[in-house]
């Protein structure tokens, strides 16, 4: 099959590729491993990501993405053109038209960027969208009626609130605040509380078998293994999901104020939409449970996590490249 066009989810933490009529083919970690001494890529993706904390002194590991934006190019270029040349597979007539998904603040510079990086990585024409208004696409919502929508996204660096009407975005905030900062407090909470260090991986893996928002009843429990400060060896703890909630408290206040502040910002008369249709959460960090219940009781606006929330904004790319005239205003193409 020739693949003409292709949509990327470019995340902080995660790369999603979709291809129209064939879905997501691509879904690995935005990590690069490097050889030090001769600056090579050793690794993209998942197998470089069971390098992160783990490497010797001759590999060093990426992440060319900061908050959703490319903070070293030339990783992202080699990145992007690895996954695009993995999906499209072997035959290679066409180049494929790309549209890549962008934070909803993303300045020219930022935008020339990851422009000029789809370029170079085998792109034919590249588009960039916003990520906000992807992730309602993916969702199921007709982002051009004339009502307001509110989609928080939260990934790994950061959260995107913004409230979407007539095809674009009225109101909008971007926190610095989201999975990556969720796995620190948890690591936080249990060097303080155990004097013990766990590395990020162990902290994420805890986040999403036993992480809530809100304490629970029926705890959950989960064995780990750190290293004890005190004593400097290894030594296992068990801990529940309760205290998963304490410790992500103070970090899942951020996120609610950032909604707050969209909700307070927003033309009354999109506000009352939003009351009304409820607050659309997705993105990786959208999967941690109960956070819909903790938006809803802390706004008082229902929120519902939306079905594919990991998902929304690679399908969203893929609904656009189906309907590029329908979604002309929301590309953006120049620099
Ligand atoms: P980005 O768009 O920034 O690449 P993603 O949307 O891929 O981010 O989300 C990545 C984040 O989602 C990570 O911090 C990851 O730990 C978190 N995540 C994934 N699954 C779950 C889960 N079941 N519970 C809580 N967090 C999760
Ligand atoms: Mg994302």
């Amino acid at each position: 099959m020739i693949v003409r066009s292709l949509g990327i989810d470019l995340g902080t933490a995660n790369t999603l590729v979709f291809i129209p009529h064939r879905g997501v083919v691509i879904n690995e970690p935005s990590v690069v491993a490097i050889s030090v001494d001769e600056n090579r890529v050793l690794a993209i993706g998942s197998e470089a990501r069971e390098m992160l904390g783990r490497t010797p002194d001759l590999i060093k590991t990426y992440k060319p993405l900061k908050d959703g934006v490319i903070a070293d190019y030339r990783i992202t270029e080699a990145m992007l053109r690895y996954f695009i040349n993995k999906a499209i597979g072997g035959w290679r007539i066409f180049k494929p038209d790309v549209i890549i998904s962008v934070p909803a603040g993303i300045t020219s510079t930022e935008r020339r960027a990851v422009l000029d990086a789809a370029k170079e990585a085998g792109s034919r024409e590249a588009f960039v969208v916003k990520e906000p208004i992807l992730a309602a696409l993916g969702a199921g919502v007709p982002i051009n009626s004339p009502a307001g929508n509110m989609l928080v996204n939260i990934g790994g660096g950061t959260t995107e609130v913004a409230v979407i009407s007539l095809g674009g975005i009225v109101t909008w905030a971007s926190v610095r605040v989201a999975g990556n900062k969720m796995d620190l407090a948890i690591a936080d909470y249990i060097k303080k509380k155990y004097n013990l260090a766990i590395g990020e991986r162990t902290a994420e893996e805890i986040k999403i078998k036993i992480g809530t928002a809100l304490p629970i009843k029926n705890k959950d429990e989960i064995e780990i293994r750190g290293l004890d400060l005190g004593e400097g060896l290894p030594k296992n703890i068990i801990l529940n999901s309760s205290e998963i909630a304490e410790a992500l408290g103070p970090t899942l206040k951020e996120i609610i104020q950032a909604i707050k502040f969209v909700l307070s910002e927003t033309p009354p008369e999109l506000a009352a939409d939003v009351m009304d249709r409820g607050i659309l959460m997705a993105g990786g960090g959208a999967l941690l449970r109960n956070v819909d219940e903790l938006v809803t009781k802390a706004t008082g606006v229902p929120a519902y996590v939306a079905e594919d929330a990991f998902f929304c904004v690679a399908k969203g790319t893929g609904v656009v490249l189906d309907n590029l005239d329908v979604y002309k205003k929301s590309l953006m193409t120049k620099k």
